[in-house]
C-alpha cells in the first residue's frame, strides 16, 4: 500500500533507533545517503580527537602508550566490532586497510590448503579485493590462481581445487546479498576456506560470523561504522585458525615479544599475530567511538528499518520517476545490504545535480546511482524527501546543466 508522509513520520515517531540520530553531528540543510561510502561524524568522535591530541600526546607523549593504553586500542576496538558481526571478543582486531587485510588474510589462508591452487572469487567484486588477489599469485607464482565465477555458478565453482573462497557478502554497486551461512558450508563440504569482505555488512545487517563457521573475514571502518576518513579496518579470524595461521606481513607488533627486540620473528598468540607495525593512534581513537555506538545498537532493529527505508525509497521514485530509472540492485529488501541501486545512463549527472540540492548520494560508473540506507541518523521523512527531490531533478531536467557534466576525480 503507497504511503504518504504523515506516515513515514508516524514511523519515525515510533522508531526504536530515534534515539541515535543526536549523537551524529549532521550537517543542516543536507539529507546525506552515503554512509555506506563514509559515515557521519559522530559528536563524541570531537570532543575524544582533541583528548587524544592534546592531552595523550600533547602532554603525556611516548607514556600514552601505558597509560592511556595505546597499545591495547587495536584490541579494545576489535572487541567492540565483535560484538556488532556476531563473534567473540578475541575474534577480531582493528589495523591497516582492507586491502592490505585481505593480502594478510587471504595469504594465511592459503598457506593452511596446500597442494590447492584456486582462489575462487566473483566478476565484479570491489576492485580491491581482485586486484589484491593478482598481486598475491603474480608473487606467489604458480602457487595460485586467482578464478571467477558468476554469483549463480558459485556453487557448482566450489571444487577440491579450491584453497579459498573469498566474496563480498554485500556487492558494492548492487547491494546483492551472498549466502554468507551456505556458501560457507559449502565451501567447507569441499575442504575450502571462507574470506568474507564485510565492508558493507558490519554494521548495516546482524551477522553471526562464529555461529556460520566462517573462517576469515575483512571490513571497513569508515562506512557504516563511522569511523572517519580512511579508518582503520578490522580482521576476523575464527579461533580455530588463530594459533596456525601465518600472516606474511610480519611485523614487529605482531611479534609474540615486541619489546624484547630479538632478532627471529614468533608470531603472538591469537589476533595479535595479525598486525604489523605500529597502530595509527588517532585513527583508532576515532574508530573506537564510532563503532561504540553502533555496538549498542540492536542489529536486527538496524536491518528492518534499513529494509523499510530502501523500500520507501523505491516505492517513491518508482511513484514520481516512472519509467525513468533501471533497478541494479534486488528489488526484494531482503536480497540486499542497507542500499537501493539505480541505473541511469546520464546517472553521474543526476547524482550532481540532487547534490547541488542537498541530497547526498554518489555514482558508481558505467550508470549506477547508489543511495545508502544509515538506520542509526536516517529518517523514514528524509527518505521521502530524497525521493521527492530525485524527483525534481528528473521532472525539471536539471541535471541537464553542463556543470553537472563534468567528472570530479572522486565519483
Ligand atoms: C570500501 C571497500 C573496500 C575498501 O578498501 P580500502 O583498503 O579501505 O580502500 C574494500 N572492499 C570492499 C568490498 C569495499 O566496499
Amino acid at each position: 500500500m503507497a504511503l504518504t508522509r504523515r506516515d513515514a513520520e508516524a514511523l519515525d515517531a515510533a522508531d526504536p533507533l530515534a534515539g541515535f540520530r543526536d549523537r551524529f553531528a549532521l550537517p543542516d540543510g543536507v539529507i546525506y545517503l552515503d554512509g555506506n561510502s563514509l559515515g557521519v561524524l559522530p559528536k563524541a568522535t570531537t570532543a575524544r580527537l582533541a583528548q587524544v591530541v592534546e592531552q595523550e600526546w600533547g602532554r603525556d607523549l611516548i607514556r600514552s602508550w601505558n597509560s592511556a593504553d595505546w597499545i591495547g586500542l587495536p584490541a579494545r576496538v576489535g572487541a567492540l566490532i565483535a560484538r556488532i558481526v556476531g563473534a567473540d571478543a578475541d575474534e577480531v582486531i582493528a589495523a591497516d586497510s582492507t586491502s592490505v587485510n585481505l593480502f594478510k588474510l587471504a595469504a594465511a589462508a592459503v598457506r593452511l590448503r596446500p597442494g590447492r591452487r584456486i582462489i575462487l572469487s566473483e566478476p565484479g567484486n570491489f576492485p580491491t579485493d581482485l586486484y589484491v588477489m593478482q598481486g598475491l599469485a603474480e608473487l606467489l607464482g604458480g602457487r595460485v590462481e586467482l578464478r571467477l565465477a558468476e554469483r549463480d555458478r558459485l556453487a557448482d565453482a566450489l571444487t577440491d581445487e579450491v584453497a579459498l573462497l573469498l566474496l563480498t557478502q554485500v556487492h558494492y554497486k548492487t547491494g546483492a546479498l551472498h549466502d554468507l551461512p551456505g556458501l560457507t558450508a559449502r565451501a567447507h563440504a569441499v575442504g575450502a576456506l571462507t574470506l568474507w569482505d564485510l565492508s558493507h555488512s558490519a554494521g548495516a545487517l546482524p551477522l553471526q560470523l562464529s555461529r556460520d563457521g566462517a573462517d576469515f573475514a575483512v571490513g571497513c571502518g569508515y562506512k557504516y561504522l563511522n569511523g572517519g576518513p580512511g579508518a582503520p579496518a578490522f580482521l576476523y579470524a575464527a579461533r580455530r585458525h588463530q594459533d596456525s595461521v601465518r600472516q606474511p606481513l610480519s611485523g614487529w607488533m605482531g611479534h609474540a615479544a615486541p619489546f624484547a627486540f630479538s632478532d627471529a620473528y614468533q608470531p603472538a598468540a591469537g589476533m595479535g599475530r595479525q598486525l604489523c607495525g605500529t597502530p595509527g593512534i588517532l585513527g583508532l581513537a576515532a574508530l573506537e567511538e564510532g563503532a561504540a555506538i553502533m555496538a549498542e545498537a540492536d542489529m536486527r532493529a538496524v536491518r528492518a528499518k534499513s529494509r523499510a527505508l530502501g523500500d520507501l525509497f523505491l516505492q517513491r521514485v518508482e511513484a514520481l520517476c516512472p519509467g525513468q530509472f533501471g533497478l541494479a540492485c534486488p528489488r526484494d529488501s531482503a536480497a540486499r545490504g542497507s542500499q537501493v541501486s539505480l541505473t541511469h545512463r546520464d546517472g553521474y549527472a543526476i547524482v550532481q545535480a540532487l547534490i547541488a540540492d542537498g541530497v547526498i548520494g554518489d555514482f558508481r560508473a558505467p550508470d549506477v546511482l547508489r543511495f545508502g540506507f544509515t538506520p542509526l541518523y536516517l529518517r523514514h521523512g528524509d527518505v521521502w524527501d530524497a525521493a521527492e527531490a530525485l524527483g525534481r531533478v528528473m521532472r525539471e531536467e536539471r541535471y541537464r546543466q553542463p556543470a553537472f557534466q563534468v567528472r570530479a576525480a572522486v565519483t
